[in-house]
């Protein structure tokens, strides 16, 4: 049964609930979740939920109807989110917002093939790597694998590219084997119901992979989940590989339509192996992808560099070439469900990283330091998000283009860059809403800074030209619009669209033609290249002067997918780069309402309550559930928070800041389905 407490319970009135359960024969688990703490109490025996119901501190009981209970949907609402650390210090969440793939061999055979296979999946995209080193095979006289050799071997590989490993366990002997290197083990198909096995692994604590049976129903595979849980892990992550029916075309029959079930039924993450389900390499990829367009949050994938020698499952393992292919498909696919794949970051991001941690690597202004940040943005050089960063950092930056926002996300997510600019809103033509929804997609991202730039259009062309010379002009469709009075006066050009302002401006200045000029920012005029000079024709060419663009600066930040795990963690980079700048402090986020009267008003209550002033609301389609609504909030946060509200006086005012960005995120969770803090940072004008 499911026990939700009173939001008032102090911890020694949860101590005597618990205390009751336990005496009754239950096991307790507290689990916090977005709006309530609840008690999940599991037990052999029924008690008359009133009895608990009476306790003081407790709302209300709700018994579980299913029988599997601490897997089950109604125990826990949240989606599970399973972590794995690699050993450069990245995180890698299962069962959010990110797609992700697990390739290997299917057996650890010797060493150089598993660093060869490792090299070649990280880089196309693997974020864990596979090898089993203790081989469940069909047949006694079958390779066995290298057992706790193997294990070592896998685990050399993994760390080499920055991959965690899975691997199959098929005996709780091996447990010493394994116990040092396994970041998450595997139960395989045909140990699903070894009901021992799954205590003793469970008990380990570690994230466990559990395939489903050969004929095992949903059922039965989420009540040996439930073994898993109830034995001492929360990390089970549910794997589809097929199942056996009377068809013999492929090695079993994948059964998709498991994963929406799963998702309805459980709140662990589900995966799926394509490889055991076909047998037979050609119809992997079809099945991988099909399982990302159903929902799935991973797949596990065999990838062998040699197949035809391969000593276990050679004729299922994809060449290296058909994952990558696969891997760039998916990237593809994956937005469709509103996931983004996920990447392993370079081993210098770690150096990064921790330069960063030590306020070394970001530069601004007056304290700048010897490395520059290097900050990706959409567009060509010369653009006017290119511009904005100049500004944002004093010069002292080195800038990366990108072709497009989800590039530019992706870039940072991925380490290449350490930070990037991105617009959000501009003052004639409105917000940038994409960029909105690659925040919440990209969870591993925040918000770190935001700078407000006029836009000025000039006239660009080579020199020698002159206004009598022009004939065609180029330039993104907005700037060309936004300049219609001044184009007006000049009937006879030719107007060219272009797919940005910084793409017109160097195309003009390949062409090296008094002809042809660009309406792009005059700095486009800096970034001409080749011994062409520019000649800045006209500036201050667009028909309002008032037109501002609002760009936001990026940073990669381990914030967490569910802020109510731990609403601030990870918030130390923004806040660095924050203390050196300049403005007013001001908090973002984004939430959905709950779907009931009053919600939204509540929401904004929460605000009003902290005496925090709302400078902007916004809100935008949830992706893929039509008519319902993410709102964007932009709050400033007073200078000093010492007087009301609780904070702690002797705090610094940022410190009281920060507290009271964590009472909103808790105000906000009352009210909302989902909440997310976007970044805390300063506005610089
Ligand atoms: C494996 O993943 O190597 C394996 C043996 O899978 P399954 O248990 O699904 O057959
Ligand atoms: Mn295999």
């Amino acid at each position: 049964m499911v026990i939700v407490l009173k939001k008032e319970i102090d911890e020694r009135r949860k101590d005597e609930v618990r205390s009751f359960l336990e005496a009754k024969g239950f096991r307790v688990n507290e689990i916090r979740g977005e709006e309530d703490t609840i008690f999940g109490a599991v037990g052999k025996l029924s008690i008359d939920p009133r009895e608990v119901e009476i306790l003081s501190g407790v709302e209300r009981v709700i018994p579980i109807s299913k029988p599997y209970k601490m897997a089950s949907r109604e125990f826990k609402k949240d989606n599970t989110l399973v972590e794995v650390t690699n050993n450069r210090g990245q995180t890698i969440r299962i069962g959010g917002s990110r797609f992700i793939s697990i390739a290997g061999p299917c057996a650890v055979e010797h060493k150089e093939q598993m660093f060869d296979v490792a090299r070649r999946v990280a880089a196309a995209g693997a974020v864990m790597l596979r090898g089993g080193a203790f081989k469940p095979r069909t047949s006694p006289y079958a390779f066995q694998g290298l057992g706790a050799e193997g294990i070592k071997i896998l685990k050399e590989a993994g760390n080499a590219f920055g991959l965690p490993i899975v691997t199959e366990i098929v005996s709780a002997d091996h447990i010493p084997d394994m116990i040092d290197y396994v970041d998450v083990y595997q139960i395989g198909a045909r140990n699903m119901q070894n009901f021992e096995l799954l205590k003793k692994v469970g008990a380990l604590g570690k994230p466990v992979i559990l395939k489903r049976g050969l004929s095992a129903t949903i059922e039965e595979w989420l009540m040996a989940a439930e073994y898993l849980l109830s034995s001492g892990t929360d990390d089970v992550i549910l794997c589809e590989r097929g199942i056996r029916t009377y068809e013999k075309a492929t090695r079993n029959t994948l059964d998709l339509s498991a994963i929406p079930v799963l998702k309805s039924l459980t709140h662990l993450p589900v995966i799926v192996d394509p490889s055991h389900a076909v047998g037979i390499r050609d119809k992997v990829p079809p099945m991988a992808l099909a399982a990302a367009a159903a929902g799935a949050d991973g797949i596990i994938v065999e990838v062998h560099c040699t197949p035809d020698t391969a000593l276990s499952d050679g004729a299922q393992s994809l060449y290296p070439e058909q994952f990558e292919k696969l891997m760039r498909d998916i990237d593809v696919l994956a937005p469709l469900t509103g996931k983004e794949t996920v990447r392993i970051r370079p081993a210098a991001a770690k150096t990064e990283a921790l330069a960063k941690e030590q306020g070394a690597e970001i530069s601004i202004g007056k304290t700048a330091q010897a490395v520059k940040p290097l900050c990706a943005f959409a567009g060509s050089r010369g653009a006017y998000a290119e511009q904005a960063a100049r500004l944002y950092f004093d010069g002292a930056l080195e800038t990366l283009p990108c072709s497009n926002f989800r590039d530019v996300f992706r870039t940072v997510s991925e380490g290449r860059a350490s930070c990037a600019i991105i617009p959000i809103e501009n003052s004639l033509a409105g917000s940038v809403y994409e960029n909105y929804d690659n925040l919440i997609r990209f969870s591993d991202i925040s918000i770190a800074g935001s700078i407000k730039m006029r836009i000025e259009h000039a006239l660009i062309a080579c020199e020698g030209a002159s206004l009598d010379t022009v004939k065609t002009v180029y330039s993104h469709p907005q700037a060309l619009a936004q300049c219609s009075d001044f184009l007006a006066l000049h009937p006879e050009w030719e107007q060219v669209e272009c797919p940005s302002t910084s793409y017109a401006a160097s195309s003009v200045a390949k062409k090296n033609d008094i002809h042809c000029a660009a309406i792009a920012s005059q700095h486009a005029a800096l970034c001409f290249k080749g011994g062409v000079k520019p000649e800045v024709l006209k500036t201050g060419i667009e028909n309002n002067p008032r037109n501002y663009t609002r760009f936001l600066i990026i940073a990669l930040n381990e914030r967490p997918e569910q802020p109510s795990a731990q609403p601030l963690a990870g918030c130390t980079f923004v806040r660095r780069l924050a203390e050196q700048n300049r403005g007013a402090l001001t908090a973002s986020f984004a939430f959905v309402a709950k779907n009931e009267s009053g919600a939204l008003r509540r929401c904004l209550s929460v605000f009003e309550e902290l005496h925090v002033n709302l400078t902007r609301l916004e809100s935008r389609p949830v992706q893929g559930q039509p008519w319902r609504y993410m709102f964007y909030t932009d709050a400033e946060l007073p200078d000093s928070f010492s007087a009301s509200g609780g904070a702690d006086v002797s705090a610094s005012a940022e410190d009281a800041a920060y507290l009271l960005v964590g009472q909103a995120v808790e105000g906000l969770k009352a009210a909302c389905d989902e909440v997310h803090l976007l970044g805390i940072y300063t506005e610089v004008n």
